[in-house]
C-alpha cells in the first residue's frame, strides 16, 4: 500500500470522442503538487475554474458521473477516475478541451496504459485515508451499497441481468495498481441493443458504438471478437464503483459491498457516507500498517506539516459536502 502521495511522472495526452455528446475532445492529464487532488480544466472556456472531482461538485448521475461549476461542467469522469484511483495517484491536473472526456475503448485500459507508461512519482507529502471504522449501508429495494471496516481496499460487486448471457455475476478485488491494470482496467461498458437504438433516436449515445462498448444482443455478443473476459460485465461495475467512490476525496480503508448498483445509487451512498460522521476518519498511515496488528495500532496521527494542511482541507471538504 502506498502511503505517500502520488503523481503522474510526465504529463499524457489522449484524443477521442465523448461517448455521449459524440463531440471530438483533447485531454491531457498533468502532475501535479502535494494536496492538489484531482482536478479538471477547460481549455476550451478559459473563464471556468478549475473543477475539483469530488462528491460536493457532482450535478448528475442519470448516465454518467458529471461535476459542473458555475456553469461549466466535465462530463464523463468515472473511467478515468477510476484509472487514478486504481493506480494510486492522489494528485493531477486534467484538461480537456470540450465539455465530455474520451470513451476511448469504453474501458479505462488506454488511460490506465499511458499512465504507466508516463511513470508514476512518489511525493513529499502522506497520503490521508478515510479509515472505516463502522460499517455504512444503503438500501433500496434489491439494490445496495455498504462499507464496512477493513485494513486494505477492498471491493464486492454483484449484478443480476435477466439475460441469458449475463445472469448473476460478482467479483472481489483489494485494488492495488496490479490487480487494477490486470482484471479491471480492460472491461468495458455495455449496453442492451434495443437500449442503445433507442438512446440514439433520443439523441444520446451519439458517439457509441461496437468500438467502444460491449453491445449486447438478444442471444449473443454483437462485438466482433465478444467479450475480453467471460465476467467482464461486473468488472466493468467495479470499474465504475472505483471511480464514483473516488470521488470521496481521498483513498478509503474499507470493504465497499454494491449489488446491483449505478452511478445515482453509488452517488445516494457518498451521502450517507459523509452524513456518517461518526462512522470514519481521515488518517495517515505509519511505515508498517500493511501488518494487522501494526494497523489496529499503527493507524495513528502524524505531526507532519504536509499532513496538518491536508487535514485541514479534508475537514473544510467534508463540511463543504454536508452543506450539499
Ligand atoms: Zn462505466
Amino acid at each position: 500500500m502506498h502511503i505517500q502521495q502520488q503523481t503522474l511522472a510526465e504529463p499524457v495526452i489522449c484524443y477521442g470522442m465523448g461517448v455521449h455528446s459524440g463531440k471530438k475532445v483533447k485531454l491531457r492529464i498533468l502532475p501535479a503538487p502535494v494536496n492538489h487532488g484531482i482536478q479538471f480544466i477547460r481549455s476550451d472556456q478559459p473563464d471556468c475554474p478549475k473543477i475539483p472531482a469530488r462528491f460536493s461538485n457532482v450535478i448528475d448521475t442519470s448516465l454518467a458521473t458529471v461535476i459542473g461549476h458555475e456553469g461549466c461542467i466535465i462530463s464523463t469522469i468515472e473511467h478515468l477516475m477510476a484509472a487514478f484511483s486504481g493506480l494510486s495517484i492522489d494528485n493531477a491536473l486534467v484538461e480537456l478541451d470540450n465539455y465530455e472526456l474520451p470513451i476511448m475503448d469504453g474501458s479505462a485500459a488506454r488511460f490506465t496504459e499511458k499512465i504507466l507508461s508516463a511513470g508514476i512519482t512518489a511525493q513529499p507529502g502522506p497520503k490521508c485515508f478515510f479509515v472505516v471504522r463502522k460499517p455504512i449501508k444503503v438500501e433500496d429495494g434489491d439494490k445496495s451499497v455498504a462499507v464496512y471496516p477493513f485494513d486494505n481496499y477492498r471491493i464486492t460487486c454483484s449484478i443480476d441481468f435477466p439475460h441469458p448471457l449475463i445472469g448473476q455475476q460478482s467479483y472481489t478485488i483489494d485494488v492495488s495498481p496490479a490487480s487494477f491494470s490486470g482484471e479491471i482496467s480492460g472491461a468495458r461498458t455495455f449496453g442492451f441493443f434495443h437500449e442503445v437504438e433507442y438512446m440514439k433516436k433520443m439523441g444520446l449515445a451519439r458517439g457509441g458504438s461496437l468500438e467502444n462498448a460491449v453491445v449486447v444482443g438478444k442471444n449473443e455478443i454483437m462485438n466482433e471478437g465478444g467479450l475480453r473476459f467471460p465476467d467482464e460485465f461486473v468488472r466493468h461495475k467495479v470499474l465504475d464503483c472505483i471511480g464514483d467512490f473516488s470521488l470521496i476525496g481521498l483513498p478509503i480503508l474499507g470493504h465497499v459491498v454494491a449489488n446491483r448498483s449505478g452511478h445515482a445509487f453509488n452517488h445516494a451512498f457518498l451521502e450517507e457516507f459523509f452524513r456518517r460522521k461518526d462512522a470514519w476518519e481521515t488518517l495517515t498511515l505509519r511505515e508498517n500498517s500493511r501488518d494487522a496488528e501494526t494497523c489496529r495500532t499503527g493507524i495513528c496521527r502524524d505531526r507532519t506539516e504536509g499532513r496538518e494542511s491536508l487535514v485541514r482541507d479534508t475537514r473544510s471538504y467534508i463540511s463543504g459536502a454536508l452543506a450539499v
